[in-house]
């Protein structure tokens, strides 16, 4: 990707270093963290149930060192303000032409190790989330770590199809989608409710790409040679049915919750062929 000249997002709350505790300050194991990761977020688990339950990696009563994040102008930071700067002018994009609406931009929140939200105690093993309570996407940077090393999928661009698949959840949410999908999930049994859950998240990947096409339409320098194939990559790597082969040997399709490989790949190339958000509607067809 060419970020040069993108402008940083101002919705981006550095909240590294403050307190909590995580991968580098001990504590967790990072084999715990690990399979954490592997188990609770990608592989199913509701992460507002993990959010609720989250006791034993509770982090101590914050008070003491509140030291400083590191500086705001690291690498990484100005990396993730500017792809959310740019969701931010791409997405008001759409909703004006598309939707006729005006978009609101989420806040993002960059913490090491664990943090409040409206949601609960956010943790880094779960992988970055959205909590629509409190409009915040929630990334803790060592997922990177991860997604180069554990799942094979390295490159900015896979970097920014993580924030902007979060962001799509955010976009679900002004649009209302995250609140059908909640409260239909209180009608119907578990296996029902994955499978809702999986047109959701694979309705964030569709939203992922119409961001990427249309910021591409207005900036053609901005996707380089390779980037796509990157983010589809990684949206392979982290299919349900490939993490669930690495983690348990098989593949369990009703406890499915964000897709396999092959549909994440599918739903995040159609948001990228058309660039647009009726193209992503993963609720109404059948076949996913
Ligand atoms: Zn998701």
């Amino acid at each position: 990707m060419r970020l040069d000249d993108e402008a940083e997002s101002q919705h981006v709350e550095d909240r590294r270093g403050a307190g909590g505790f995580g991968l580098r300050t001990g504590g967790v194991g990072i084999g715990t963290v690990i399979v954490a990761l592997a188990a609770a977020y990608f592989l199913g688990i509701d992460p507002m149930l993990l959010l609720q339950g989250a006791g034993s990696l509770q982090a101590p009563p914050q008070q003491a060192q509140q030291q400083a994040g590191p500086a705001a102008t690291d690498e990484m930071s100005v990396f993730v303000r500017k792809v959310l700067g740019n969701t931010e002018r791409t997405w008001d994009t759409v909703f004006r032409s598309q939707l006729g609406q005006q978009y609101q931009p989420p806040t993002l929140v960059m913490f090491s190790g664990a943090t409040q939200t409206a949601c609960g105690t956010g943790q880094a093993a779960m992988g970055p989330f959205y909590c629509p309570a409190d409009r915040r996407v929630y990334i803790d940077l060592s997922f990177y770590d991860e997604l180069r090393q554990r799942f094979g999928a390295a490159g900015d661009f896979a970097q920014a199809y993580v924030i902007a698949h979060e962001v799509g959840h955010h976009v679900q949410h002004l649009l209302g989608v995250s609140d059908q999908v909640d409260a239909a999930r209180r009608r119907i049994s578990e296996t029902q409710a994955n499978q809702l859950s999986v047109r959701l998240e694979l309705q964030a990947d569709c939203f992922a790409g119409v961001w990427a096409a249309v910021a591409q339409q207005a900036n053609q320098q901005l996707l380089e040679p390779g980037d796509i194939e990157e983010g589809l990559r990684a949206a392979a790597a982290i299919g349900d049915d490939r993490l669930q082969r690495q983690s348990q040997g098989h593949v369990v399709p009703e406890a499915f919750t964000h897709g396999s490989s092959e549909q994440r790949v599918r739903w995040l190339r159609r948001g990228f062929e058309s660039g647009n958000v009726e193209r992503c509607d993963t609720f109404g067809t059948r076949q996913l």
